[in-house]
């Protein structure tokens, strides 16, 4: 394969942020209502639960009964797109080692069916090798975190109760649903033998904390990702919401591959690669897409795979600053293309 010349994208941000899960869409969220220009750069497509989730379907909405495929390892109705296997990203072990990582690809990440949990580290886990050697004691401690768990109770919603114990911090909590009968056969129990039982803390909305989003209603099914944006994701609660602000450019399907640097060493921009694959699509270079090889300028990749899947991979540079470096020609063929080139047959258009 050639070089490959890049595009400018002419539009230069305050911020360049990668990935759109818990992580990202919390800097999406507080940079751009503190005004920043804010590119956010997802590899999965757009995901809006309100839309997208498969919260109620029936089993007959399934052509699976809703049984698991490698693109939804939790089922067909789970809300989250790829996990421990990704076509086209291969995954390596150390040695004969086996630790698996599951890796969502859409908006919101793993936040669209994570369980909710939400605990604060307490005081000891930030001072760990102090109390028994292992590990490193963390430069701050709890005190200079707590107030953003505070800030975060209030702007996500987690219900749960305050009972001051030790290593497992107080909140600004909403109520808990009431328990069950077995959970209250279970508090005695244990309460009998002197093990506290204390309601999960989750980031669920018992009660309406805004207009933008709904109460649980309990149907048990945040797996899917809630359609009233009830539970926390990073999709309904700080991506989509960040982007009213209009201060957010989300780019989906994009892939960061590499991070330019001027000779300073600090960061221009972020080059992407995009990957859609559509059946029986052309797809064609966008404003934000880009990419002809210096070869043939005006030509893009089209790739017919055994399957008869087409795919266009393209390599996009989103600027920071007025400096950048063209990446060299060989920028594709660290990524995608080993698979791609490996296993389809490729030709010019
Ligand atoms: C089944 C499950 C249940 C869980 N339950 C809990 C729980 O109850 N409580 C709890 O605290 N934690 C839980 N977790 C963990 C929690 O979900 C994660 O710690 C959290 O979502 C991590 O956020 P993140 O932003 O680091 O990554 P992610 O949420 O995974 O987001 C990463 C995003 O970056 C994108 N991305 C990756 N590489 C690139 C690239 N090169 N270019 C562009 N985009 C890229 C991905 O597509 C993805 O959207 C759970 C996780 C799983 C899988
Ligand atoms: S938050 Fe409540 S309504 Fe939403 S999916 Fe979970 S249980 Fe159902």
């Amino acid at each position: 394969m050639g070089d490959f010349q890049v595009k400018k994208q002419s539009k230069k941000y305050d911020a360049v942020i990668i990935g759109s899960g818990a992580g990202g869409g919390m800097a999406t969220y507080v940079l751009a209502n503190a005004g920043l220009k804010v590119c956010l750069l997802e590899a999965g497509p757009m995901y809006d639960p309100a839309k997208n989730s498969c919260q109620l379907n029936r089993p007959w909405d399934s052509p699976r009964r809703g049984a698991s495929t490698k693109f939804r390892p939790f089922g067909d109705f789970d809300g989250c797109y790829w996990g421990w296997e990704i076509d086209g990203e291969p995954y390596t072990h150390v040695g004969d080692t086996k630790w698996e990582w599951w890796r969502a690809r859409m908006l919101g990440g793993r936040t669209n069916h994570w369980g909710r949990i939400s605990l604060r580290f307490g005081p000891k886990d930030f001072k760990r090798k102090s109390i028994d050697g292992l590990g490193d004691d963390w430069p701050i401690g709890y005190e200079d975190i707590k107030p953003y768990y505070d800030k975060i109770d209030r702007l996500l919603g987690v219900f749960g109760t305050n009972e001051g114990l030790e290593n497992d911090p107080d909140g600004i909590f909403l109520p808990p649903p009431k328990p069950r009968l077995h959970e209250l056969f279970i508090k005695k129990a244990a309460t009998g033998i002197g093990i506290p039982v204390i309601p999960s803390r989750l980031s669920i909305l018992t009660k309406k904390i805004n207009n933008e989003r709904g109460q649980c209603f309990y149907c048990a099914q945040c797996g899917r990702s809630c359609k009233v944006y009830a539970d926390f994701s990073s999709s309904s609660c700080l991506v989509i919401p960040a982007m009213k602000t209009g201060n957010v450019d989300l780019v989906t399907n994009a892939m960061a591959r590499e991070v330019l640097t001027n000779k300073e060493g600090l960061a221009t921009a972020v080059s992407t690669l995009t990957k859609t694959m559509a059946r029986n699509t052309k797809w064609r270079v966008k404003q934000l897409s880009l990419l002809p090889a210096r070869a043939k300028a005006q030509g893009y990749y089209s790739i017919q795979n055994r399957h008869g899947i087409r795919t266009v991979s393209l390599i996009q540079v989103t600027w920071l600053e007025n400096i950048c470096m063209i990446p060299p020609g060989r920028a594709w063929e660290d990524t995608f293309l080993p698979y791609l080139t490996a296993n389809d047959t490729m030709k010019m258009e």
